[in-house]
């Protein structure tokens, strides 16, 4: 989906140095541009925008970007010294995701060549400094990438910004829809649902169950039949559930009636997530857990018992992540295993763990369980990859929203005989101790959007878009700096929230 977008790339100078300058700045920032575009590193397409030349010129790009559907955001660079001032009105107009990349055309000194002529035309040096003070004076939420435009490292740090700055767009036109309310008294997976769409951009909506059960009861059996056999077909199965008539087979039927139903009444409203609550399930026969797991996979949003905030957030994240090999799912802290230094947290849930974070061909099973409906249900069994990750959660302090970061390992998880569920086994960093002692602090949601691909750098990225509060829990924290971050954090946001 990275394709339907595009970055602007605009330069700034100034016309003090004649027109035979401009004319350089122009071609240099077309090679820069196809370079950027031709090295395979950038998931978004950059288009040259020319350069920005005065205050006019400046707005006049600025509003056609915030206009334009296609452009994600804005790639600046000052190749000549470009008097900041007259980047005011436009930086104050702009209203998409902003970059400024400092980097220079030359890469390094000519020293026996150079000239006021190469000066006069290599001035980021100095240049980007002059930009650099503008959009700090204007409290202006930008990325700041240093490097070389041809170096890797650089060209990176521009494409994690923009798969951010594409999940931030795909979000700006986020319907998530509840099927059932939050769970009764639950407090840490509510939130203010206005604040969510004014600072993060999604909207969030009530779907009764009975409009669910219109598309349910319309599903045709040779529909069903079609998508029983997918499942036959893609995932290790025990032959006994291919025998019909058995109670295993009805319900695997019956998970595949339900998801058909989901999955279109979320393509009828255009919702890119949902949620699910086990208390309102209208004549569905048990969780559609099955349904919900291979839509996650697809890219739907997904957060039980009416946890909207990490369904959105669990589309963003799979969103930034398109295309990258190990997978993302929502999560839920499950159980804890004390073992020391390889102290860990057993991450799973009643069923809904996505697929793409399985190490192996998952496995089709249908047992019992007493949540909800008490009654034999279908699901996905597998355990997760091992490696690095993030999980993620927003929470609602009720002054702000806070996103709390925390980097994880996941080691080699176990099957559950007893309890067969999806499941993932990790040690929080820098050990469970400090890591789920800090999450806890932080107030961290028990639900997590968690994904293999994503670094922190992402998360970072997200939160300087949306204006939210971050913290990162890593291999460098420790209780007493997390406790004064929070508190200063406390104060920062308070002010901010009665100066702006
Ligand atoms: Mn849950």
């Amino acid at each position: 989906m990275f394709e339907n977008y595009e970055v602007w790339f605009v330069t700034g100078a100034q016309l003090l140095y004649g027109g035979d300058a401009v004319i350089a700045v122009d071609a240099h920032s077309n090679e820069m541009v196809k370079g950027l575009n031709d090295s395979g590193r950038l998931p978004v397409k950059v288009v040259y925008k020319g350069t920005a030349n005065s205050s006019k010129e400046v707005t006049a790009v600025m509003k056609a970007a915030n206009n334009d559907e296609k452009c994600i955001g804005i790639i600046t660079w000052m190749h000549t010294f470009s008097p900041a001032k007259m980047w005011i009105h436009g930086l104050q107009a702009l209203n998409k995701p902003l970059c400024h990349f400092h980097t220079q055309f030359n890469k390094e000194i000519p020293w026996d060549t150079m000239n006021m002529d190469f000066m006069n035309l290599n001035q980021s040096a100095h240049g980007d400094r002059e930009f650099g003070h503008i959009t700090a004076r204007l409290r202006k939420p930008r990325k700041i990438v240093v490097g070389h435009w041809q170096d890797a490292a650089a060209q990176d740090k521009i494409a994690v910004w923009m798969r951010v700055s594409a999940a931030w767009a795909d979000a700006q036109d986020m319907l998530i829809i509840r099927f059932g309310d939050q769970m009764n008294n639950v407090a840490v997976t509510d939130g203010d649902k206005v604040e969510a769409e004014m600072r993060l951009g999604y909207h969030v909506d009530y779907c009764p169950v009975n409009d669910l059960m219109e598309y349910y009861k319309a599903v045709t059996d040779e529909d069903v039949k079609a998508m029983v056999a997918e499942y036959f077909t893609m995932y290790d199965h025990s032959p006994e559930l291919e025998e019909e008539g058995t109670e295993a087979y009805t319900k695997v039927w019956n998970s595949a009636k339900a998801e058909i139903a989901i999955r279109r009444i979320l393509k009828d409203t255009g919702a890119k997530g949902f949620t699910s609550n086990f208390n309102d399930l209208g004549l569905m026969d048990q969780i559609p857990g099955l349904a919900s797991q291979r839509l996650m996979a697809e890219g739907y949003g997904f957060g039980g018992e009416g946890d909207w905030k990490t369904a959105a957030l669990y589309r963003t994240m799979w969103f930034m992540g398109q295309g990258l090999p190990k997978g993302c799912s929502f999560l839920e802290d499950y159980t804890l295993h004390f073992d020391g230094e390889k102290s860990a947290i057993l991450q799973a849930h009643m069923l809904e763990i996505c697929p793409l974070i399985s190490a192996e061909k998952p496995k089709l099973e249908v047992h019992r369980l007493s949540i909800g409906i008490d009654s034999e249900t279908a699901r996905l069994v597998f355990t997760s990859k091992e490696g690095e990750g993030i999980a993620a959660t927003i929470v609602d302090l009720g002054n702000r929203f806070r996103m709390i970061v925390n980097k994880v390992d996941c080691i080699k998880s176990k099957a559950l005989p007893k309890l067969p569920v999806a499941s993932a086994l990790w040690i929080p960093r820098p050990n469970l101790e400090v890591g789920a002692g800090a999450w806890i602090l932080a107030g961290g949601t028990h639900h997590t959007s968690f994904s293999y691909d994503l670094t922190v750098e992402y998360m970072e990225d997200y939160a300087e878009i949306a204006g939210i509060e971050m913290v990162v829990i890593d291999e460098n924290t420790t209780m007493p700096e997390f406790k004064k971050e929070l508190r200063m954090n406390e104060v920062y946001y308070m002010l901010n929230k009665a100066l702006n």
